[in-house]
């Protein structure tokens, strides 16, 4: 029987959380920026905010379920979002959820010529060869990064776009979720340990790939369902309007 901890509310419930939590910790851009989620399986349907929405104001019933082998973007939804989410969940079969954000560390560390996070703490650990970087820019995700980024899909948590942001996947919501906000606070140490110019105290591969293999455990036993349905329940005491 498993200990994981129920995450409350339907699929476009826990999304809308997700948006709004986004919003609080910053992690937002404008009305740009997308989360997605698969409703059937293999991604041939998935949900996704509607352009020209902040994610603070996103409400589950703003949601749009759209078809990921449509041939037609549907007009209200961001042309760059149906082009990566699109391909991401076409060719991703087991990725259930897509975050996307252009949050501020780990573009931060996608500006730089080697954009890595080495093993200097153990959010970053956790990551240890668990991100592939995509260092092709070439615009605004409209042809060839959506398809490189649609191959990559599901292979590892992390997929950090050079020039450009982040995008964090999971098997549901909370665990997306998670990853972005593991990622995001790992950045921000290393960013700011490697600002003060004194020299990093990253660990040996050995200890990186343990600490990793810690945070597998961790994480299967159900730390990102607790983390998220905390978050629902901070909505919920709050009178937040997310699951209308
Ligand atoms: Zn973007
Ligand atoms: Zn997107």
């Amino acid at each position: 029987m498993s200990n994981i901890p129920e995450v409350p509310g339907n699929s476009r419930e826990q999304l809308a959380s997700a948006f709004r939590w986004l919003a609080r910790l910053d992690m937002h851009e404008a009305t740009a920026n997308h989360c997605s989620l698969a409703t059937r399986q293999g991604g041939e349907s998935f949900l996704i905010n509607p352009a020209g929405w902040h994610f603070a104001e996103i409400r589950a019933s703003d949601l749009l379920e759209v078809e990921a082998r449509g041939s037609e973007r549907p007009p209200e939804i961001d042309p760059t979002a149906w082009a990566i989410h699109g391909a991401m969940h076409r060719q991703g079969r087991e990725v259930g959820c897509i975050l996307h954000t252009h949050s501020l560390y780990a573009t931060a560390l996608a500006c730089l010529t080697e954009p890595e996070l080495p093993p200097v703490e153990q959010n970053a650990m956790r990551f240890y060869e668990r991100v592939r970087v995509d260092c092709g820019f070439d615009g605004m995700g409209l042809g060839d990064e959506a398809e490189r980024l649609g191959r990559l899909a599901g292979e590892v948590p992390i997929l950090l776009l050079g020039n450009h942001g982040v995008i964090a996947t999971g098997a549901d919501v909370a665990t997306a979720f998670d990853n972005l906000y593991y990622f995001e606070r790992a950045c921000r140490s290393y960013l700011v340990a490697r600002a003060s110019g004194l020299p990093l105290a990253p660990v040996s591969p050995e200890i990186a790939r343990k600490t990793a293999a810690q945070w597998d455990k961790y994480t299967q036993e159900g730390a990102p369902q607790a983390h998220f349905a905390a978050l629902m329940r901070l909505l919920d005491k709050e009178g937040d309007d997310y699951r209308s």
